[in-house]
């Protein structure tokens, strides 16, 4: 069953039967239009007109209730008295979208009459509901003109991808295989509120239960698995079947099937790994991660669950064909030509981001003191994309977006081992980094090439959150002052 955005009619009984007939023909023709070209996986459900304190304050319980209800949207078609409104909306606990609308694009100047006058009066009905939205003080996003207009639509599929990520924190469950890496910061953080604000529930397991789950995958299931590799990527000939280092390939694929597999049981979302703590693992999971990114998992390395939230949330928010993944910034090309970063991680880059075959390769890796890991190698395809992290600042948390250019490296990277994008970070370098660290952001990012820069505000919003971004607007001078301002007003709204 596709997951609902309820859409609501307000108007009162003032008018007389005959005139609401008549909205709710209109309000199911708004429905009509703003469902066509939709690109989000969300049917919008007609409901039928509101027009007391009574039936608005049981259908935004309904909606809060409704596990399938995803967020609501409201219109005034005529005059809805916004009294009506205050407690229904005080007690809804899903997003919500206020269009502001009218069944009629033209005004029709020669026949316009009282009557014409009576009916389509959203103009001013909805600025009446607006002011008690406002009075409830709800975090919601204001949509304005004809529903069947691209602009509208476009807002509306934005927010309705957050209603997505929204939905999908609220039923995160993120498995942390080990602890944070020893005496790193930004990966660590309070769970509790996290979960009091997200919704996201953070277990933690020993590495050795991934041990012991491996231990129960056959050679025959791992092997199968290979065969799979082979077919898909670009294997390297001493771990294909018959090769030298073959066994490597195997115990990759039983890294795969051993996570996919406690991921599935314990209806988790999300993990993090750390190759500080591998008990009696013989690898570094790489290629495996990969693998499950690239099934919609989200993953941070050195036990950053914040990180790897963010990836689960953004990839259930990437429509079809788009490209989510975990990613670290790593090294900088300051010239000659646009200066660059260089990102990538040990081994965990989701393949989503490259239009590319991947190879499968292994290499050594100079820290954890396991045997050689197995990994997807591949340069991600130039697009316009960003990159976004979520930091706990003590008294809250923060959301960083930086709108990004992923390009094509300037040379190729023969002995690079490991998956990574270069990209551009707008407006240059300089203020991208300079900003980024300001406001105290992570190494460790999303990279997505897919989720739009309004679903993330709209997200954001939906989680009262707050999210600063670094775009080709972005002066030092402003962003300072804006990451002052922010502090006052979280420290002010988060306390009353
Ligand atoms: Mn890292």
């Amino acid at each position: 069953m596709a997951k609902q955005i309820w859409f609501l009619t307000g108007s009162q009984d003032l008018y007389g039967p005959e005139t609401l007939e008549k909205v709710a023909v209109q309000s199911k023709e708004v429905v009509s239009k703003i469902s066509q070209g939709l690109a989000a996986p969300v049917e919008i459900i007609w409901k039928p007109t509101l027009k007391n304190t009574a039936n608005i304050k049981q259908a935004m319980l309904d909606a809060s209730s409704d596990p399938n209800c995803l967020g609501v949207i409201t219109w005034m078609h005529t005059f809805s008295p916004a009294k009506m409104w205050i407690q229904g909306l005080d007690l809804l606990r899903k997003p919500l979208l206020h269009l502001h609308t009218q069944a009629n694009q033209s005004l029709p100047w020669a026949t316009i009459d009282m009557d014409f006058m009576n009916l389509n009066q959203a103009a001013h009905g909805d600025r009446e509901y607006a002011h008690a939205v406002a009075r409830v003080a709800l975090p919601h996003k204001v949509v304005v003109g004809e529903p069947g207009s691209a602009d509208v639509k476009s807002h509306i599929d934005a927010w309705a991808w957050a209603t997505i990520g929204w939905n999908k924190s609220q039923n995160l469950k993120l498995a942390r295989f080990g602890d944070n890496m020893r005496f790193v910061s930004v990966t660590d953080g309070d769970k509790v509120s996290a979960q009091l604000q997200f919704g996201m529930s953070v277990e933690n397991y020993g590495v050795n239960y991934l041990v012991d789950v491996l231990s129960t995958i056959s050679d025959a299931d791992a092997e199968t698995l290979c065969d799979e590799y082979e077919k898909l990527y670009d294997v390297s000939a001493e771990l294909k079947r018959g090769g030298a280092r073959h066994d490597s390939l195997v115990y990759a694929a039983k890294q795969e099937l051993a996570l996919q597999k406690i991921m599935t049981d314990g209806d988790f979302d999300a993990f993090t790994s750390n190759f500080e703590d591998l008990g009696a693992l013989k690898q570094l999971p790489g290629l495996a991660v990969q693998r499950l990114m690239a099934r919609g998992y989200g993953f941070g390395g050195e036990g950053d669950w914040k990180t790897s939230a963010l990836g689960a949330i953004l990839k259930a928010m990437t429509p079809a064909g788009g490209g989510t993944s975990f990613m670290e910034d790593y090294t900088y090309h300051f010239g000659p030509g646009p200066a660059k970063i260089l990102g990538a991680h040990m081994l965990e880059v989701c393949p989503t981001i490259t239009k590319s075959k991947p190879k499968i390769e292994i290499h050594p890796l100079g820290i954890g003191g396991k045997e050689d890991p197995v990994r997807m190698v591949f340069t991600a395809t130039p697009a316009e994309a960003r990159v976004v992290c979520l930091v706990d600042m003590g008294d809250r948390f923060r959301v960083i977006s930086n709108e990004i250019k992923v390009v094509e490296p300037n040379e190729a990277l023969p002995n690079l081992p490991v998956a990574h994008a270069v990209w551009e970070p707008k407006p240059t370098l300089a203020i991208s980094a300079e900003a980024w660290m300001l406001a105290g952001g992570s190494h460790h990012t999303v990279l997505t090439n897919a989720v739009s820069l309004e679903s993330i505000e709209d997200f954001a919003r939906m989680a009262k959150v707050e999210h600063v971004i670094i775009d080709e607007d972005t002066r030092i001078r402003e962003f300072r002052r804006e990451l002052q301002w922010n502090a006052a007003y979280h420290r002010f709204a988060e306390r009353i």
